[in-house]
């Protein structure tokens, strides 16, 4: 519908091949932790982070019809059941698979929201940041260039 008021302005709804176009959603939850063979004593006991984490998709076909790279809503039912099975939780390295890092976590978001994914075309998890305190986060990204074993 056109609004004779709206300022006008061209967008071609395709991003240049330099340009990167991503959308991130910030999800939080409070979860309990005990890490193996850690070398900070207090991170060997049982202990909790509210943990904050930043969930970036990619898109290399520039915006759907929406004008979105990724409805934050869909974003949303990807994510939420992955916290669940951290949100109020104690997770050791028996009941994770592997020792419960923050790095070990944002490697499994990364994998499950990748999955999750692949029904999109052009849509790939390009980042999960997961903060342990405001001081202290982790990252996981692709490069600039996606590698070529990523399915899109
Ligand atoms: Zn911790």
């Amino acid at each position: 519908m056109d609004n004779e008021n709206a300022t006008k302005i061209t967008n071609p709804g395709r991003i240049e091949p330099a340009l990167i176009l991503e959308a991130t959603k910030v999800f939080k939850w409070e979860g309990a932790h005990q890490l193996k063979d850690s070398h900070d004593e207090g991170c060997q006991r049982i202990h909790g982070h509210s943990y904050k984490m930043e969930v970036t998709v990619c898109s290399t076909e520039g915006v759907n019809e929406m004008g979105m790279v990724v409805d934050f809503k869909i974003l949303k039912e990807i994510v939420e059941p992955i916290i669940k099975q951290f949100d109020h939780t104690f997770i050791t390295a028996e009941s994770f698979g592997s020792n419960p890092t923050a790095e070990n976590m944002a490697l499994y978001v990364m994998s499950e929201v990748g999955q999750a994914l692949k029904v999109f075309s052009g849509l790939y998890c390009s980042k999960i940041r997961i903060w342990e305190t405001d001081n202290c986060n982790v990252t996981v990204r692709y490069p600039k260039e996606l590698p070529s074993n990523v399915y899109l």
